[in-house]
């Protein structure tokens, strides 16, 4: 079923794709993650079992379908890709466990957000590689105990800590993906560049990575609208002046903060005296989905110190002021 499963995601980066790195050695960055990854890749596959089930888990755009594609790649086996939300049913799952090839990697993103029925017949999948199914209704029904394939899952979240424990605890290798460095992006920008035909200049490249929230997505949507820039203004490399213009017309700042970032920080400081206030509260006063807070604008705003996360909400830090060009409140306050 094409709409359950994919060769491919479909995702915002499909025109990406001749991008997307296809090795461990390709893969810049997550050292650590890599390095780990590497060992228990080579294990499984001299042992030519399945590699036990993988959790990715970071803010969106890190790299973590990347991850498991290299991952499916460099066992050797195939790779199937779906998402939590997607799967309705248990029977949904079902049907693609009992299509999965042995030692194949299945890709479920978002699993956090798999329905509680479709999670119950995860767990012996996952555990014994089996399916209990319920077959018929009423006095009739009964169960039928279904052999799979030893698989790999490689689940991925923007945050481990949503994940119902038993479903965690059944990773046996879980991964945490960090923001990137200037440095890393840097060499990202510049690959995808001379992918893309256009040269960047080394300084042209720091100036897109340093803007880029610490995160390879951003750096590719970046770099392709800086280049709509560059070409429009009739240049022929992405020069430092010409990418600074190009992201100062995006009204991404300095530290690669856009316009949604800074509406986030002016209602927490402007509007709400630096907090504490709640998620929930700060989304109904942008009017932002409470998710896509969570996910995607307060993860680098923490990493950066412009904010902190308290049981009583959230709380703007010295630099969120600054940053603004505001007076922090009197110390005391909060
Ligand atoms: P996620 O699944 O975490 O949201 P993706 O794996 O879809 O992130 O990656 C988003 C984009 O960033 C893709 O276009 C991918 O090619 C690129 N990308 C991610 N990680 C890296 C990396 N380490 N090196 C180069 N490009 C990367």
């Amino acid at each position: 079923d094409e709409r359950l499963v994919g060769r491919e995601q479909q995702t915002g980066d499909g025109r990406d794709r001749a991008l997307r790195p296809l090795s461990f050695s390709d893969f810049v960055g997550q050292k650590a993650a890599i390095a780990n990854l590497k060992v228990f890749v080579e294990a499984a596959r001299r042992r030519e079992e399945a590699l036990d089930h993988v959790l990715l888990s970071g803010p969106p755009g890190l790299g973590k379908t990347t991850l498991a594609q290299i991952v499916a790649r460099e066992m050797g086996v195939g790779f199937r890709a779906t998402s939590g939300p997607v799967i309705a049913k248990a029977g949904d799952l079902a049907a693609i466990l009992t299509n999965l090839e042995p030692r194949d990697v299945l890709f479920i993103d978002e699993i956090h957000r798999l329905a509680p029925a479709v999670e119950e017949i995860l767990y012996p999948a996952m555990e014994d590689f089996c399916l209990d199914l319920v077959i018929g209704e009423g006095p009739s029904a009964r169960t039928v105990r279904i052999e799979l394939p030893p698989f790999t899952l490689v689940g991925a979240t923007t945050r481990a800590g949503l994940l119902a424990t038993p479903l965690r605890d059944r990773f046996g290798v879980p991964v945490r993906l960090e923001f990137y460095d200037e440095a890393e992006l840097g060499f990202i920008v510049s690959r995808a560049a001379s992918k893309f035909g256009i040269d960047a200049t080394p300084d042209g490249a720091r100036e897109i990575a340093r803007r880029a929230r610490g995160t390879p997505r951003v750096a590719g949507r970046l770099l392709r609208r800086v280049r709509d820039f560059a070409e429009a203004e009739g240049a022929t490399e992405i020069s430092a002046p010409v990418a600074d213009r190009a992201l100062g017309r995006l009204e991404v700042d300095a530290l690669g903060l856009d316009s949604l970032d800074r509406r986030y920080l002016r209602a927490l400081t402007e509007s709400f005296g630096g907090g504490p206030v709640g998620v929930e509260t700060l989304a109904a006063a942008l009017a932002e989905a409470r998710d896509a807070l969570e996910d995607v604008v307060e993860p680098f705003l923490i990493q950066q110190g412009f904010i902190q996360r308290t049981p009583r909400g959230r709380l703007a830090a010295a630099r969120a002021w600054e940053h603004l060009g505001l007076a922090p409140p009197q110390s005391g306050n909060t």
